[in-house]
């Protein structure tokens, strides 16, 4: 009798997403009410597991394995029940989230009281379908896979190519963004192309192009200038090409065009100059939005973004709180919303949790205020920026900085170990050059609601 009463009464908190922040706020939830019987944590994710990010172009460059930076969910959150599944609809109202079905995978809908959506975001190709269609992204694991067998097979096809105008775009690599991920994301590339050239006798240093466009005046807005300026000067040292308000206007797969955005052209009458790359690998960075379940919700959005309060609930739904990529919350210092990053969507997470635990306990809850803990990029070669401290640094004591931080955030010891030893063995040897014919780019499931055998939970 008193347990039908207990499951009864049972509040059910049912958190969307299992990045940084839907992770960070089921840790926190756990440990507040991971033994309490009148609470089930449930968490919904497509992947089974947690992505780290920041070391992704690390695994495109082929210097980490690629299962290292991933971190199982089951294995970080024991006291969360989870579902892998894709969410086709969230419905405040019923307060009931359906996922897809598929031919192999029933249809579920699963009923809450309350709800974090914390599903991040996608790559933002800004309307530009031939871009889409024919660039190298990256976002998922699967991105990073996909690029490094790319770069392999354009040096095996360069090394015995006659053409000198098809090898010049085969040993053309264009990086669109000046952002965390692109900047990054050039740097390994330059770092796996000098070091796996070795085996490719006729390839040769200066034959290899790796070319950043930027749209806006510098790279890595947000970061110190001075810091940003130093990545990008360390950057074109290595011969990395940097073209600063560029915008990219199309891509076919084998050219890429771009359009200048100076205000001050040198010639007044063509105001903005265009120009055209010969390339047959666009990796695109240059922007993230929300993903679709969000867009095509009930909850009110501003560009794709859940749009939230102080306490990052919605308003128009108490206790449904949005966190990370996906919420919208504005900076109130710049007026503009905080940029898309790790560090801000676990912190928004910590408040979240601590905010529904004030709701379920009848407390106080808490205005989100955002103290940044600093920030980091690598640019390849041993070398980095660093804010830490209330210091800048740059060069090699930054890139050590970055690797210490970064490791210790690994949340499983196994995966810190692995992280430790690719980078040790790294040191010691050249990079593998085997192109794995394993990936392809996942094709469009067919998803399906199986009405008759939806199960509510
Ligand atoms: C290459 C790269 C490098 C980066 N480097 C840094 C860095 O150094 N420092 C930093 O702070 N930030 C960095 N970032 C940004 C950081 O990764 C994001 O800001 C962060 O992941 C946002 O966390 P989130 O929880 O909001 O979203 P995510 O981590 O993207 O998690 C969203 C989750 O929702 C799931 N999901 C989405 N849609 C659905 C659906 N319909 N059904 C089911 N599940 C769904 C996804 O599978 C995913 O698990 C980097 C990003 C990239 C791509």
């Amino acid at each position: 009798m008193k347990k039908t009463r207990l499951a009864r009464n049972k509040k059910k908190i049912v958190i969307l997403g299992g990045g940084f922040a839907g992770v960070e706020c089921a840790k926190q939830l756990e440990s507040e009410f991971g033994n309490d019987p009148e609470i089930e944590l449930v968490m919904v994710s497509e992947d089974n597991f947690l992505l780290f990010t920041p070391m992704l172009p690390q695994v495109a460059s082929g210097m980490i394995e690629t299962r290292h930076i991933v971190l199982p969910i089951r294995t970080i959150c024991k006291k969360t029940k989870f579902y892998e599944g894709r969410i086709k609809n969230v419905d405040p109202y019923g307060k009931l989230v359906t996922l897809w079905g598929t031919g192999d995978k029933r249809s579920v809908s699963i009923h809450y009281d309350f709800l974090v959506i914390a599903l991040g975001s996608e790559t933002n190709f800004f309307g530009m379908s031939d871009v889409e269609k024919n660039a190298y992204t990256m976002k998922t694991l699967n991105d990073a896979v996909m690029l490094r067998n790319r770069v392999i097979d354009m040096l095996e096809q360069a090394e015995n190519e006659t053409n000198p105008i098809l090898r010049k775009s085969f040993l053309n690599f264009v990086v669109v963004g000046g952002g965390f991920a692109g900047i990054e994301t050039a740097g390994e590339l330059m770092d796996l192309l000098l070091d796996a050239r070795k085996h490719y006798p006729t390839v040769h240093k200066e034959d290899l192009k790796v070319i950043v466009l930027e749209a806006l005046p510098m790279i890595l807005p947000g970061f110190n200038e001075k810091l940003a300026e130093f990545a990008k000067e360390k950057m074109v040292e290595r011969g990395i090409d940097i073209r600063l308000k560029t915008a990219v206007t199309s891509f076919d797969g084998n050219e890429v065009t771009t359009k200048s955005l100076d205000e001050n052209p040198k010639d007044p009458v063509d105001e903005s100059k265009i120009d055209a790359i010969r390339t047959k690998t666009l990796i695109w960075t240059a922007g993230v939005t929300p993903v679709n379940t969000i867009k095509r919700s009930m909850f009110k959005t501003d560009k794709g973004k859940v749009i939230i309060n102080d306490y990052l609930e919605v308003s128009d739904f108490p206790g449904v709180f949005a966190t990370g990529d996906c919420a919208l919350f504005l900076d109130p210092e710049t007026q503009r919303p905080f940029p898309p990053t790790a560090q801000i969507a676990e912190a928004q997470a910590k408040i979240a949790a601590k905010n529904l635990k004030a709701l379920i306990k009848n407390s106080k809850k808490e205005k989100f205020v955002y103290h940044s803990k600093g920030q980091m990029a690598i640019i390849g070669k041993r070398s980095g920026i660093a804010t830490f401290l209330g210091m800048n640094i740059s060069g090699f004591w930054a890139w050590l900085i970055w690797r210490n931080v970064y490791l210790s955030k690994i949340s499983t010891f196994d995966k810190k170990i692995r992280v430790f030893l690719d980078w040790t063995i790294d040191l010691f040897f050249d990079r593998d050059i085997s192109r794995l014919k394993l990936m392809k780019r996942e094709t469009e499931k067919e998803y399906k609601l199986l009405d008759e055998v939806d199960d509510v939970w």
